[in-house]
């Protein structure tokens, strides 16, 4: 069985000039603004990224940690793209959300883990889409359900986005593991099986939760011929307000980008 989606390349809405890898970086919150816009520029001047990325309205597990910052997040990540050309990139989880963050100009959405689960959820947000034309990422549902995926961006492409892409983010396990969320690679093969032209974007901060393991995460992504990376990256990890341990700074980010191998071409 193959998927009916329809889908543009992904040089059509990000990384027009090209730059291998594909990585969209940035922190997993925007906490203030001098740290985002900080980072930004931090992050441009690598060279290496296409797109900003930053948590503005976070899906808690907990009630009564940090929730993001909220809409006024949206004029630090106008700044930080004026500043630096870097397009923006925010997750979205109700039509509010994407209502906010379209009328603000922030380039690319992305669907979260825990909104992935929930396909009234996900219809909620792809009727808001309706009409639109942005870029819209999907990240794995929380736990290990490949139809769950499917389904979600199934409702965000009939909606008619059409620039679309997969992140995965790993899964919830039982099992106790070196790392955060399961990669459970299998299952990001089964999409790609299921919709051969859908970009598959790897997110090994999440995956790992553990900064020392992100290079190795990446580079096993690239050799399964993924078309990109989501890494958070903070001006200052050690004192990040959400996901500190995963969280590398832009100069760390650079070297994980220069040390990995892109997956050569068959001949
Ligand atoms: C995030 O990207 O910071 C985030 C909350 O991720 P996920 O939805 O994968 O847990
Ligand atoms: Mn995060």
């Amino acid at each position: 069985m193959k998927l009916n989606l329809n889908i543009q390349p992904l040089n059509t809405w990000i990384n027009k000039t090209g730059i291998e890898p594909l990585v969209i970086a940035g922190p997993c919150s925007a906490e203030t603004e001098d740290q985002l816009v900080a980072t930004a520029h931090l992050l441009a001047k690598t060279g290496k990224i296409s797109a900003l990325r930053a948590g503005i309205w976070k899906p808690r597990t907990r009630p009564g940690e940090f929730e993001g910052i909220g809409s006024i997040g949206l004029e630090w990540l106008k700044r930080a793209k004026a500043e630096t050309g870097l397009p923006t990139a925010v997750e979205v989880a109700t039509a509010k959300h994407v209502e906010e963050a379209l009328k603000a100009g922030v380039d690319i959405l992305w669907v979260g883990a825990r909104s992935t689960v929930n396909p009234f959820t996900v219809q909620e947000i792809a009727d808001a889409l309706r009409g639109v034309d942005v870029p819209v990422m999907v990240k794995n549902p929380v736990n290990p359900d490949l139809s769950l995926w499917v389904g979600a961006l199934e409702r965000i492409n009939n909606a008619g986005i059409t620039k679309l892409a997969a992140i995965h983010r790993g899964f919830s396990s039982y099992e106790k593991s070196a790392f955060r969320n399961e990669p459970m690679w299998d299952l990001a093969i089964g999409l790609k099986t299921l919709a051969p032209h859908l970009p598959i974007i790897n997110d090994p901060s999440h995956i790992t939760g553990n900064r020392d393991l992100i290079g190795y995460i990446s580079q096993k992504a690239l050799d399964l011929d993924m078309q990109g990376l989501m890494i958070e990256s903070h001006i200052d990890p050690s004192v990040a307000w959400t996901d500190a341990a995963q969280q590398v700074t832009p100069a760390a980010l650079s070297d994980i980008i220069t040390n990995l191998h892109l997956r050569k071409p068959e001949v």
